[in-house]
């Protein structure tokens, strides 16, 4: 009685950060964009009718593929769009990360690579970061079933430079290398230049951050049109329609404002250099972020008690008590008055 139970899929599911229910709160403990998104996002949503409620999406996602296409200087068969980067990146699990060898990621690394890996019983590796939170090259250099790693890393905020992810393609002709760069506009040099010249690389981005859309969910992957296409299969094979109307019109005009989308990027740029040096006459160690958020550590405060003090006041940072890293924090970049209100509760700890 009961064996139904034997063949339930059983998994340790990934955790999000925190969404409060107030909305009084500082909210610095998602990655989400502080600013708003570009107007003609907003002015494509005032406009959507019951109309387009009634019709099925186009299951192509057509209109987006090919402004971000023309953006990104591919052809439109080279990109595939998902419900945020998330979906993208559970895709491209399931259609490239089929071989009996360990796939390889960073022991400190976005924690949703291993709960995929788990739930599609892929192999996998954690070639450990370096003491300086520095992602290893030559661990790179050995015989795998595929390859993934965010750059700038997350949550340790780092860029890998691009003679390095070029050396690690180098070294794997045989292996798909997935580079998630969820953070990149925010201060990095992105791999899609590469795509020229490696058949076997994926570049994944997202909308979440750098487009002030975590709410809408978008994100797109750039690759061959080989590895879209196998994507797609793939996709079809699972749900048509991933991409609503409405999210899919958004994200068109988010993409055409690169005015907008160039000036919230240096307002963040700009707030995150002051929070570093902030941060550390406040007695903090933090790294070289050129992501949207920060990594640091207090030099005698457990950062788990000031994680827990600064929630009870109303200020949400990210905390992961994990091996390596249960000393730092993940704090968001947010607008300068919210980095203000976070600096004067931190004077406290000095
Ligand atoms: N990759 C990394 C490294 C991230 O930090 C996140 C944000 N949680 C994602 C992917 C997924 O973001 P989204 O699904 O909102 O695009």
């Amino acid at each position: 009685m009961g064996n139904f139970r034997d063949n339930i899929r059983r998994v340790e599911p990934y955790v999000p950060g925190e969404q409060p229910k107030r909305l009084d709160v500082i909210k610095l403990n998602t990655n989400e964009n502080p600013y708003p998104p570009a107007l003609g996002v907003t002015a494509v949503r005032e406009a959507f009718s019951d109309e387009q409620l009634r019709l099925y999406p186009d299951p192509a996602s057509h209109a987006l593929t090919s402004v971000l296409a023309d953006r990104y200087g591919l052809d439109e068969d080279q990109v595939f769009v998902g419900v945020g980067s998330d979906d993208v990146l559970a895709m491209a699990f399931l259609t490239f990360f089929n071989s009996d060898k360990p796939i390889l990621f960073p022991d400190i690394t976005y924690s949703f690579y291993s709960v995929w890996a788990d739930l599609f019983r892929i192999p996998y590796e954690r070639p450990a970061l370096d003491e300086n939170f520095r992602l290893v090259k030559e661990d790179y250099y050995r015989d795998n079933g595929g390859i993934i790693f965010p750059n700038p890393n997350a949550p340790t905020s780092l860029l890998l430079p691009l003679s390095e992810i070029r050396d690690i393609l180098d070294h794997n002709p045989d292996s798909l290398v997935i580079v998630d760069e969820a953070y990149i506009d925010f201060g990095g040099e992105s791999a899609l230049p590469l795509l020229k010249e490696y058949e076997n690389l994926l570049v994944v981005q997202t909308f979440s951050k750098s487009r002030s859309m975590a709410g809408m969910r978008i994100g797109f992957a750039m690759g061959s049109s080989e590895l879209i296409k196998a994507m797609n299969d793939v996709k079809y094979s699972y749900n048509s329609y991933t991409m609503n109307r409405l999210t899919l019109l958004m994200g068109q005009e988010a993409v055409k404002d690169e005015a907008y989308f160039r000036e919230s990027l240096d307002k963040i740029i700009r707030t995150r250099e002051e929070a570093r040096g902030r941060l550390e006459e406040l007695g903090f160690h933090v790294l070289d972020s050129r992501a949207n958020f920060l990594f640091a550590s207090h030099k005698s405060v457990p950062a788990s008690r000031i994680f827990e003090e600064l929630r009870e006041a109303g200020i949400f940072v990210r905390y992961f008590r994990q091996p390596r890293i249960d000393n730092y924090l993940r704090i968001t970049v947010g607008k300068p008055e919210e980095m203000e209100a976070l600096y004067q509760f931190l004077e406290r700890y000095r």
